[in-house]
């Protein structure tokens, strides 16, 4: 299928691969469809299968925390979404197979969102946007670029909750520090984007 023909409400009844007979809903996003930052992660958890919104449970919780100490409103700021929008069995990882069949919705998102700054949360979500494989200790924090978009990968929300520690120089602090990154980069002018 083309990214360009979709239509978003179709996604919902999506069968394009086999996560469609384990889910019980598709889960598209949540947010601003206006926002100029768009967040994308891995897949749907088993709270976001059951609501159908992404990033609601625990990890969505303390992901919400960090951006609105940051000054970020997860619900004006951002758009929100996965690379993936069924949930995999047991909350594993997605296959290739998978990410390959649910991208053209991913595209799709991009090119209605347009956002300008893109913040990914773990390693899949980095390897399916950027292509690049690696561990997050080293790629987070770390602005790269993509279609000339501003991109920031950080640890996964679910990372975070497996190293609470508050500790300067921790996960948490790190992560804190990267989506403050982010809100600065958002002030930025346009030119700065280009
Ligand atoms: S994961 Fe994506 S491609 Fe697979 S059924 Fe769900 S919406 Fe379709």
């Amino acid at each position: 299928m083309s990214a360009a023909t979709l239509d978003l409400a179709d996604c919902s009844r999506c069968d394009s691969c086999d996560l469609a007979l384990t889910r019980q809903q598709v889960v598209v996003s949540r947010g601003n469809p206006q926002a100029r930052l768009m967040l994308i992660g891995e897949a749907p958890g088993a709270r976001e299968d059951a609501t159908g919104q992404p990033f609601v449970g625990r990890s969505g919780q303390a992901l919400n925390r960090l951006l609105l100490e940051v000054g970020l409103s997860p619900e004006r700021d951002l758009y929100i979404c996965n690379a993936v929008k069924c949930r995999p069995p047991g909350n594993r990882r997605p296959r290739k197979s998978e990410l390959s069949a649910c991208r053209p919705w991913l595209d799709r998102q991009l090119e209605l969102i347009k956002p300008r700054v893109i913040v990914l949360t773990g390693a899949t979500a980095v390897e399916a946007i950027l292509g690049i494989k690696g561990g997050m200790t080293q790629l987070r924090g770390q602005w790269q670029s993509w279609n000339g978009r501003a991109v920031m990968p950080i640890f996964h929300p679910s990372y975070l909750l497996r190293n609470p520690s508050k500790a300067a120089g921790a996960p948490l602090d790190l992560t804190r520090q990267d989506l403050a990154a982010v809100q600065q980069r958002l002030c930025e002018p346009w030119s700065a984007f280009n």
